[in-house]
Parts: structure tokens; sequence; C-alpha cells
């Protein structure tokens, strides 16, 4: 068994009928470099900085920032790296920065807290591109977009960072693909005029679901509703497949619900083929989708349409993936 692990381990991710998937880390901490180490991954998919950030006392400089970019950038050299930028707020605080709100989750956080303080975007945009400089493997990726002014408005302050930075260093700096998030529930219906601003999407199923489905993520009292297996939520995560496609546009999964096995099922057939989750799930998505094929996969779609419950989903697939051990 330990030869076969190592195989799937040391192998790129492929379903059983020989279709390759992209696997990519999220992460925040160089030890997930650890973690991951060992297992082949195609890159970084989700690089959460406010992590580094609310583990300080103060906002890291440009210098320390730039250090901590490098070593993300050096964790998988020629390998993308999709950093987003700072999405503090919600659930994630600063301690120097105190938000204090009654509805912190429909609050100033992510994008629309650093579009007010626009020094703070520049600072952390100005040390990805300085870290990006002799590498070149930088993916920029913006949260909590909920509008295409929000949009022009990073895009507009990217472009003023890479100016500043070429003008000081007098060489090429090279321009990093740009990406939105796809979690504000209203953006998939805007991903027409999205494609035409930015490079990619990432799928954050973690708050799309949180808001669809207008349950708190970390409220335990209503946990039982928080559930990616909705079938209305099925139904949306189908619609920006769709839409991506019919824009001819990169899209990835980034939430927790890729690390599911039923979850990482359902998106695979719906037409995803790249997801970015933890480190330690890394090992159990390569397995699952070396036993299973996207013929197997694909009328998942149309299956649960017909369904009423989460539980009739996990149901479905649970199935599939008990057939396939
Ligand atoms: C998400 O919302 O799904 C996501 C990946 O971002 P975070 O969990 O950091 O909000
Ligand atoms: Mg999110």
């Amino acid at each position: 068994l330990d030869l076969l692990v190592q195989s799937i381990a040391k192998d790129a991710a492929k379903t059983k009928d020989n279709i390759p998937v992209s696997l990519n880390i999220n992460t925040g901490l160089a030890v997930d470099f650890e973690v991951a180490r060992g297992i082949k991954a195609d890159g970084i998919g989700l690089y959460r900085t406010e992590i580094p950030f609310m583990i300080r006392s103060c906002f890291p400089s440009e210098l320390e920032q730039m250090e901590l970019y490098q070593r993300a950038l050096d964790a998988y050299p020629n390998k993308p790296i999709c950093m987003r930028t700072l999405d503090v707020g919600g659930d994630k605080p600063l301690p120097y920065f105190p938000i204090k709100e009654d509805n912190p989750f429909l609050g100033w956080r992510g994008i629309r807290m650093v579009l007010d303080h626009p020094e703070i975007l520049l600072v952390q945009v100005r040390a990805m591109l300085r870290a990006n400089m002799g590498r070149g493997n930088l993916q920029i990726l913006l949260p909590m977009i909920t509008s295409i002014d929000e949009v022009i408005e990073c895009l507009r302050l990217i472009e003023q960072a890479h100016t500043e930075l070429s003008e000081e260093y007098d060489q090429v700096i090279s321009y990093p693909k740009v990406g939105v998030m796809l979690e504000v529930p209203v953006a998939m219906y805007q991903i027409g005029l999205l494609s035409e601003l930015v490079d990619f999407f990432s799928v954050g199923t973690n708050d799309l679901t949180q808001y669809l489905l207008a349950v708190d993520r970390n409220n335990s009292r209503v946990a039982n509703l928080y559930d990616y297996y909705h079938p209305g939520v099925l139904e949306a995560l189908q619609y920006i497949a769709e839409q991506c496609e019919k824009y001819a546009m990169p899209v990835s999964i980034c939430g927790e619900m890729a690390s599911e096995p039923v979850g990482l099922l359902l998106l695979l057939g719906m037409g995803y083929r790249n997801f970015s989750m933890s480190a330690q799930s890394l090992l159990k998505a390569k397995w699952v989708l070396k036993h299973t094929s996207v013929e197997q996969v694909q009328n998942l779609k149309f299956q649960t349409k017909s369904l009423s419950s989460p539980e009739q989903v996990r149901q479905l697939v649970e199935v599939l993936l008990e057939q396939n051990q």
C-alpha cells in the first residue's frame, strides 16, 4: 500500500480515464509548504495573505511582506502562485486594526476595506511585484468583489504600483495575471463583463455558500444549515462553470468543498478541472480522482437537479465513491 500511496503522491493528478486535473494548495503559512513536500502539486491556488498579517502586532512593512512573498513564490518555482490581496474583516480580525460592526460578514471586509485604504493595497502589491522580480510566477487574486468599479479601481492601483517600480528599478517588471474571486453571489451574474477585465476566476465556495444560503459560516446554531450540497448551491456552481466556459475563462475552486471527496466529484462532473485545497487534503483528492472517471460523474449535475436535500446529494455521490474503492 505504501508504494501505491507514494506513486500517487509523486504523480500529477489525473482521473481514471486520464483527464489531467490541476491540484493546488491553499496556504498562508510557510509550514504548509512542509506538509505538502513530497506530494506533487501544481502550485498554490490560494495564498491567504491575511494570515501573516493576523499573527503580527502591526502591519508588516513592504520589505517584510516582500520576504514573505518570496518564500511562497520559491516554494513552487515556475508554477503559478496565486496571492490574494488582504482579506480581513468578517471572521478575520487584525488585532491592531479593530473593526466593530453589527454585521461584519456584510460589512467592511476584503476588497472593500483596502479600497478605502488604498495605501494598504499599494504597499502590498508593490511587495508582491518586487518579490516576483527574477521569478515571474505571481498571480494576484482580488477577494470579495461585488462590482465592476471595484475591479477597475484595483487594476488602476496594480498598474500604479507597476509603473512606480518600473521607474524605481529602471527595468522591465513582469506584469502578473490578475483574477477575481467569485464568492459574493452577484458576481456570478457579471462574469461576462468581468472577463473583459481580468485573466481568471477563483470560486470561493466557503463564502459563496454562506451568502447564497444566508447562513453564517461560523455560527454553530445554524451550522446544520450551512451545506455546499444544497441543490441550489450546486445549481449556482453549475451556472458559474457554464459561464466561464462560455467566456473561455480559466476558473478554479479554492473553497473547502473541493477537499471533500463528495464535493470534488460533483465539481468534476460540472466541468471544473482546477482545484485548490489544504495541503492535508491533497493526497486524498489525488486518490479519489485516480479511481474515478469523468464519464462516471458527468451526469451527477442532472441527477442532483431533482433532489431536494443535501442528504440526498451526499448519498448519491457516496454510492459512487464506494463502488470505486
Ligand atoms: C472562500 O470564501 O471560499 C475562500 C476560499 O476564502 P476564505 O475561506 O479565506 O474566505
Ligand atoms: Mg472568502
